[in-house]
């Protein structure tokens, strides 16, 4: 009987290292996969992109294993602050205001806020953009500075770009707010768009990372700043865009 005891404490022990272990060696990255060249769904089903190689080469270098969730863009930072994932990384902006709920790591690329329209639209600059109906995704700065700008009325909430733009083709709005890359890869992929000369924003993007977890912060920073170093990053953003 004593030897059935130890041998079941034995393996609740064992079970018990094996998942905190398992734990600690994944770094769990949440994201939204409709983004391209940042994360996009590609042929084989895997998510893939500039954030999602990035985070790979992160994981390697802290020798964690590299896990990614799909989840609405509107989600992440909820879901850091939760600890469903260890860090966001999603072409997303650093503002004073999500500073509030997360940490954000340096830097690792610039986005431009631009405006989609029509071929031939009347829009042709920023300015232009009183009055009209304007599309943006969900939670994101090109929402926030458009319901700011020119009022919550004027403006169309959708849960990603592809719907936004999608909404734009049929009508049910005059422009769509959006990254410029993003952008970039919408019109390439749709004809009859034009990105407006005149930019909107020009931001940074960062990982976001728990207020409560400094450590990962740290190592993630350390790690960029290798990356940065040795060319990697560079590499992986000169695959994804490629020069003009
Ligand atoms: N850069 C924008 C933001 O942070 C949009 C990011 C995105 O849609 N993935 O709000």
């Amino acid at each position: 009987m004593k030897k059935l005891l130890a041998l079941v404490l034995a393996l609740v022990m064992l079970f018990t290292f094996a998942a905190c272990g398992s734990a600690e060696k994944t770094l769990v990255m949440g994201t939204n996969a409709t983004f391209p060249p940042y994360e996009f769904v590609d042929d084989n089903n895997n998510i893939v992109g500039i954030d999602a190689e990035i985070a790979a080469a992160v994981a390697e270098k802290l020798g964690k294993e590299l896990e990614i969730k799909d989840m609405e863009f509107d989600s992440l930072l909820t879901a850091v602050q939760s600890g469903s994932i260890d860090f966001a990384l999603a072409g997303m902006t650093v503002t004073d205001e999500r500073k509030l709920s997360v940490n954000f790591s340096d830097t690792y690329a610039t986005g431009i806020q631009v405006v989609i329209v029509p071929e031939g639209s009347a829009i042709k600059t920023v300015d232009d953009l009183e009055g009209k109906k304007i599309g943006v995704q969900t939670g994101t700065t090109g929402d926030i500075y458009c319901t700011d700008d020119f009022g919550q009325e004027n403006v169309k909430q959708y849960n990603n770009g592809a719907l936004a733009i999608a909404a734009l083709k049929n009508g049910q709005v005059d422009c769509v707010v959006i990254d410029n890359e993003p952008a970039k890869n919408f019109v390439k992929a749709n004809e009859g768009l034009v990105i407006l000369k005149t930019e909107y924003a020009v931001e940074d993007y960062a990982a976001a990372i728990s207020k409560d977890n400094e450590e990962l912060l740290n190592d993630f920073n350390q790690a960029l700043k290798e990356l940065k170093e040795d060319g990697t990053i560079d590499k992986i953003i000169a695959k994804y865009i490629p020069a003009e």
